[in-house]
C-alpha cells in the first residue's frame, strides 16, 4: 500500500475512506477480500493514480472483477507492497545463510570449500523467487562474499605475519644454536660441539665403520706469545684453524679443543686415511712464513705436532681422546713438527 494511502487510513477520514471503498466494491460486485480491499482503497483514495485509471477502464469495458483480475492489478500496481514481503523473505533467507556462513568460519575456521557449500545452498533457495528478489539477494550475497573474502585476506595476512615471525624466530634460534656450538676465535666447533660430535661418531662406529681422532698442538706457542704478543698469537690460532678447516671438510669435524690445541674427528675413516690429511695440514702450516698483519713484520714459520688414534671396537670417546693425546705427546717427545699414530701398525703404514 502506498504511503499516502496508508496515512489516509490512519487519519481523520479513515472510516469515510474505508466505507467509500466498500461501497465501490459492492457497486461493482467485487468480493471484499483483503487484496481487493487494498486495491479499492487505492482506487477511492487516489482517483488520478494509474491503478484508479486502469480500474475505470475495466468498469467501462464491463469486465468482471474476478480474483485473477485482482491479483493481476496488485502485481502490476502494488509492486512495492509485494516486494517488501519478498525483501523480508530474502533478508531472512540471507541472514540464515550468513549465520551459517559465519558459524562455519567461526567454529571450524572453515575453508573456502565449506563456504562454497553455503553459497550453493543459498542459490538453491533462490529457486522460485522473482527477478527483483533474486537481484536483491544476489547483491546482498555479493556484499557478504566480499566481506568473507576480506576477512579471509586479513586472516591470511595475519597468518603470513605469524609465519614470517616464526621464520625469523627459527633463524634466530638457529643462530643462537650455532653460536653455542662455535668457537668465537677460530670459527671451528667448540669443545661442547666436539664432545657431542665425538659421541655421535663413536655411536655410529658401533655399526662397524672406523672412527679416527686426531689432536693437534702448536709447537712452542708460549714463546711465540712471549715474543710477539697475545694478539698476534690469536692470529696464528686463526690461521692454523683455517688450514685445518680447509683440509678436513664435512663429514669430518674440526674443533678448537683448548687454548692452542685442535682436534679433527674422521667418521668412517681409518688412521691411515687421516694420516694423509694431518700431514697435509702440518706441511702447509710449517711451509708458510707468517707476517704480522699490522706491521708486515716477519714472524718466521710455526710448526704443529699431531697425534692420531683409530677407535678400537667398543672404545669410549674418553679413551680414544687419551690415546690420541698420548700419540701427540710422542710427537712432542720425538722432536715436534710431526704426526704420530697410537696404533703401531697404522703408524708403520
Ligand atoms: P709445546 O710445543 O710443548 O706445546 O709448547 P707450548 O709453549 O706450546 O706449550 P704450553 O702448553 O706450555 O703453552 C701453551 C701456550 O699457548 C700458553 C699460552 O700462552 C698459549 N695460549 C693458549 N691459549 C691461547 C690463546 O687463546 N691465545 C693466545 N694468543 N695464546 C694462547
Ligand atoms: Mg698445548
Ligand atoms: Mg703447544
Amino acid at each position: 500500500m502506498s504511503s499516502d494511502v496508508e496515512t489516509s487510513l490512519r487519519g481523520p477520514k479513515a472510516y469515510a475512506l474505508a466505507r467509500k471503498a466498500i461501497e465501490a466494491m459492492e457497486a461493482h460486485q467485487v468480493w471484499p477480500t483483503a487484496l481487493n480491499f487494498e486495491l479499492w482503497v487505492h482506487y477511492v483514495a487516489a482517483k488520478d493514480s494509474a491503478l484508479a485509471t486502469e480500474i475505470d477502464h475495466l468498469i467501462e469495458a464491463g469486465e468482471p472483477f474476478t480474483d485473477a483480475v485482482g491479483e493481476q492489478l496488485a502485481a502490476q500496481f502494488l509492486p512495492k507492497a509485494k516486494l517488501n514481503g519478498e525483501i523480508l523473505e530474502a533478508g531472512q533467507t540471507l541472514s540464515k545463510e550468513l549465520d551459517s556462513v559465519s558459524r562455519a568460519i567461526e567454529s571450524a575456521r572453515e575453508t573456502s570449500e565449506a563456504y562454497g557449500q553455503q553459497l550453493a545452498s543459498a542459490s538453491e533457495s533462490l529457486d522460485g523467487e522473482d527477478a527483483q528478489a533474486i537481484k536483491s539477494m544476489v547483491e546482498t550475497l555479493t556484499v557478504a562474499t566480499r566481506k568473507v573474502r576480506e576477512e579471509n585476506h586479513a586472516l591470511e595476512s595475519q597468518l603470513q605475519d605469524t609465519t614470517a615471525e616464526l621464520g625469523r624466530l627459527r633463524e634466530h634460534l638457529e643462530q643462537v644454536r650455532r653460536d653455542a656450538m662455535t668457537d668465537a676465535l677460530s670459527g671451528l666447533a667448540n669443545r661442547k660441539a666436539f664432545d657431542e660430535a665425538l659421541e655421535r661418531a663413536c655411536d655410529q662406529g658401533e655399526q662397524g665403520g672406523p672412527v679416527t681422532l686426531a689432536v693437534i698442538d702448536i709447537d712452542h706457542f708460549k714463546s711465540f706469545n712471549d715474543t710477539w704478543g697475545h694478539q698476534t698469537g690469536d692470529q696464528v690460532i686463526r690461521y692454523v684453524a683455517s688450514v685445518i678447516q680447509r683440509c678436513s671438510p664435512a663429514p669430518r669435524v674440526s674443533a678448537r679443543y683448548g687454548g692452542e690445541e685442535f682436534a679433527i674427528i674422521f667418521p668412517g675413516e681409518s688412521a691411515r686415511d687421516s694420516l694423509a690429511v694431518l700431514e697435509a695440514v702440518r706441511e702447509e702450516v710449517s711451509s708458510r712464513i707468517l707476517k704480522r698483519r699490522s706491521t708486515n713484520e716477519d714472524l718466521g714459520a710455526i710448526t704443529i705436532s699431531a697425534g692420531i688414534a683409530e677407535r678400537k671396537p667398543g672404545e669410549s670417546p674418553a679413551s680414544l681422546v687419551e690415546r690420541a693425546d698420548s700419540a701427540l705427546y710422542a710427537s712432542k717427545r720425538g722432536g715436534r713438527n710431526r704426526t704420530s699414530c697410537a696404533d703401531p701398525i697404522a703408524a708403520a703404514a
